[in-house]
């Protein structure tokens, strides 16, 4: 039966040997929903979409990619899903429209190839053979291979890995306009910042489990904001809402309540003639999450 649920990944374990890589996560992914899943190296996130995809069976739980079972119901998934390919496979010979131009001829209802190209921004570098493109324009090539079907479901893993800046932010519009036109998409990044600014709900996964998930701000609600400044002559006051730490140079706040004790610091700061250099104030981002993850979990990987 045809649902609005995407992928529905229920209790998913996966054991290579004796390492149990995939240790029970599960997954409900929206139509028109950009999910990201995230985590530590070894997490387990290659381990999730590869189990997606079809190209590996679990051991236990079950998946189902458009109600089917991607493994064993292929015909029917895979030409509905886009896949970047990673690496390679595409001949260095070929023109970048030339190799559109082939993947068009066995690929049903293809865009063409100029709105292929447009959607992510390699436009002008049609006429340029595939070995003479920068990493991040290969990069981009094979997005535009993947979403040449006009895939309902596009799974991006690590789709801006070795970018600059400017191909990452054409690789983000790209992604912004298939979202815009209902495609589902599941991310893998290690770039946080990729997915606060793209996904609509993350999983953040380490040595096998789910340790976070829900929207990149509810993910990061739980913990408390940053106020940082250079350490000044005169001992800096304590603050209503916040923890404070100090070092011979910086002074820090871990606060609970950021305007309050903004305004409450800057009145200090104000009445006392303090200049407070570097000052700093942000709330708390999904680095955080991580790096506190990392902070709770020590050196446990899971074997
Ligand atoms: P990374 O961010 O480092 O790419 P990941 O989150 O994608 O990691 P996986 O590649 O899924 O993690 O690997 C999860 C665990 O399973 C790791 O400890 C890895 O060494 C192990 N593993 C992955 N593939 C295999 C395999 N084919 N044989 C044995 N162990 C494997």
């Amino acid at each position: 039966m045809e649902t609005d649920t995407i992928i529905e990944a229920t209790e998913l374990r996966r054991r290579y040997g004796d390492h149990e890589a995939v240790r029970g996560i599960s997954l409900h992914v929206g139509r028109g929903e950009l999910h990201a899943l995230l985590g530590t190296n070894g997490a387990g996130k290659t381990t999730t979409v590869e189990t997606l995809e079809g190209l590996q069976e679990p051991d236990g739980g079950s998946v189902r990619i458009f109600g089917c079972d991607p493994a064993r119901d292929r015909t029917a998934v895979r030409p509905r899903t886009g896949v970047m390919l990673q690496d390679g496979g595409l001949s260095g010979l070929l023109t970048v429209a030339e190799t559109v131009r082939t993947w068009r001829s066995f690929t049903r209802g293809a865009r063409p190839v100029t709105e292929t190209l447009e959607l992510v921004g390699l436009a002008d570098r049609g006429g340029v053979p595939v070995a003479q493109l920068s990493g991040g324009e290969h990069r981009r090539l094979e997005l535009a291979l993947a979403v040449l079907g006009r895939p309902e479901l596009l799974f991006l893993d690590e789709p801006t890995t070795g970018m600059d800046p400017a191909s990452r932010r054409r690789t983000w519009d790209a992604v912004g306009e298939l979202r815009r036109a209902g495609t589902t998409v599941l991310l893998t990044t290690h770039y946080l910042e990729e997915a606060e600014a793209l996904a609509d709900r993350v999983t953040i996964l380490h040595a096998g489990r789910i340790v976070a998930e829900g929207s990149p701000a509810e993910v990061v609600a739980a913990l408390p904001a940053r106020i940082t400044f250079t350490r000044p002559p005169l001992e800096p006051p304590r603050l209503a809402n916040a923890v404070r730490d100090i070092d011979a140079e910086t002074v820090g706040y871990r606060s609970r309540d950021l305007q309050a004790d903004l305004a409450e610091l800057l009145g200090w700061a104000g009445r006392t003639g303090t200049v407070l250099a570097g000052l700093s104030a942000r709330p708390a981002s999904l680095e955080d999450v991580f790096l506190g993850i990392a902070a709770t979990s020590g050196s446990e990987t899971g074997r």
